[in-house]
């Protein structure tokens, strides 16, 4: 085992693989070295997800394959949303954590293991404080994440929503907005870095600044970055809410060449008796109306929506509803997720009456409808000239020649679609390529 050393472990979202970025410099700057074998490391600090079944027991899996293999002088460390949500309760499930750090501090990593290895600390530690909300980086420390050319910049975080199959607000709090100020210099950070594409993530980007008294915090947010990193060429908006999609936030991404056309405004469902139910906008009317306009002054638009199946209440006609809304709105990217359900949160009290087999019948029913209509929009594509970032280089099985990996400004990294390019171009660049072929979620093209 290597003295300060740390070897981390980032699980679930975007969110917490910035958390987990900001707590690596941190260490970073305490003079730590990132180790890759966790059997060489004296810290192992597991960032986890708790915000759904199949994320905590991925999470409890990996802390109890560390723990089970920890050796004498070794610390584990367990942060992230399962220890904010569970506290000491991940203890009872793992044997040989040493310490507690909860989502909304983060940034107390270094007192947590100051306190460890003092060796005065009683064990394990908790470092679960009764914080309201998300804490604030220290100074200095950026809150993004750079892969490749790529990387995403935490904005805000926390909600103030009040969706009833959800439990991060529960878990991180209320909404908090990341000053801008501090935004800008992580933007210009990432720029100097010499980043080609900034994806803007929170749990809610359409509420950033709502506490720090702005009005239509994105849309200002979005005109600043814009001036501040002009060498950034694409910079995306995640996670938009439905019903705060303002005509200035259509604007400034409309007018403006450097925000994509590409908006990911998740709907979870069609039916306003499951939205009522859901506590999410209902107004059906609204979604028409405001994809209208955002097509309408953006006419290539992607534009990608999630949808939860078989919450409770839906019945067969309920989600004929929401295919049928699918298939007439054509969304470019959809992601679809069967019900989980969620003690502790306002849908508790509903159960969970859809069946399993129901659920997944119904999930794939409606991706096999959106994979029709992607297939469909790739298809008129071919022949169009789109710009590509390269992220990566591969190599036709059989020694058909080489390849270059990217996306378009129509596909989200990790959520979306790739665009397979022939020949090997210059990773981490944008370049401008010819649609020669459509696959049902991938495109392929030639450099121009
Ligand atoms: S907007 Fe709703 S679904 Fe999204 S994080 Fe907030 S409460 Fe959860």
């Amino acid at each position: 085992m290597n003295e300060k050393t740390f070897h981390l472990v980032s699980l679930g979202c975007a969110k917490n693989t910035v958390d987990s970025n900001a707590m690596a410099q941190l260490l970073q700057g305490e003079g730590y070295r990132p180790e890759q074998d966790p059997a060489q490391a004296e810290v192992i600090l597991v960032n986890t997800c708790g915000f759904i079944e199949p994320a905590r027991e991925e999470s409890y899996a990996v802390l109890n394959e560390l723990a089970a293999s920890k050796k004498a002088g070794q610390l584990l460390v367990a942060a992230g949303c399962l220890t904010q949500r569970y506290g000491e309760e991940v203890l009872k499930k793992v044997t040989g954590i040493d310490g507690l750090l909860g989502t909304r501090r983060w940034m107390d990593i270094l007192q947590v293991l100051k306190g460890l290895r003092s060796g005065r600390a009683p064990l394990p530690l908790y470092h679960l404080p009764d914080a309201p909300v998300v804490g604030r980086a220290p100074e200095g420390t950026h809150e993004a994440h750079i892969e490749g050319g790529s990387a995403f910049l935490k904005i805000a975080d926390g909600c103030r929503r009040t969706c009833a199959f959800c439990a991060i607000p529960a878990i991180k709090g209320t909404a908090i907005s990341r000053p801008v100020e501090e935004i800008l210099i992580d933007a210009r950070y990432l720029q100097s870095r010499g980043v080609k594409e900034i994806n803007l993530i929170a749990q809610d980007t359409t509420d950033y600044g709502h506490d720090l008294g702005m009005k239509d915090g994105l849309a200002t947010l979005l005109t600043s970055l814009s001036d501040t990193v002009p060498d950034v060429s694409w910079i995306r908006i995640l996670y938009a809410y439905p019903g705060y999609i303002t005509d200035s936030l259509i604007g400034v991404m409309a007018d403006n060449p450097q925000i994509l056309p590409y908006i990911d405004i998740p709907l979870q469902h069609a039916d306003p008796e499951i939205l009522k139910s859901m506590r999410r906008p209902a107004n059906i009317e609204w979604v028409y109306q405001t994809v209208e306009k955002l097509r309408q002054k953006m006419p290539g638009l992607a534009l990608r929506t999630t949808f939860i199946v078989g919450y409770p209440g839906e019945t067969e006609r309920s989600f004929q509803r929401l295919l049928d809304f699918l298939e007439d709105l054509e969304f470019d990217r959809v992601g679809v997720f069967k019900y989980s359900f969620e003690p502790g949160t306002g849908a508790e009290p509903l159960g969970d009456p859809v069946p399993a087999d129901v659920k997944e019948e119904r999930l794939a029913a409606l991706m096999l409808a959106q994979q029709e209509i992607s297939l469909k929009k790739n298809q008129a594509l071919i022949g169009k000239t789109l710009d590509v970032l390269i992220e990566g280089q591969g190599e036709v099985e059989g020694g058909g020649g080489l390849i270059s990996l990217g996306r378009s400004y129509r596909d989200a990294p990790e959520i979306d679609g790739m665009v397979i390019v022939e020949g090997d171009l210059p990773v981490g660049e944008i370049a401008p390529v010819r649609i020669s072929g459509a696959m049902v979620y991938d495109l392929a093209a030639v450099p121009v």
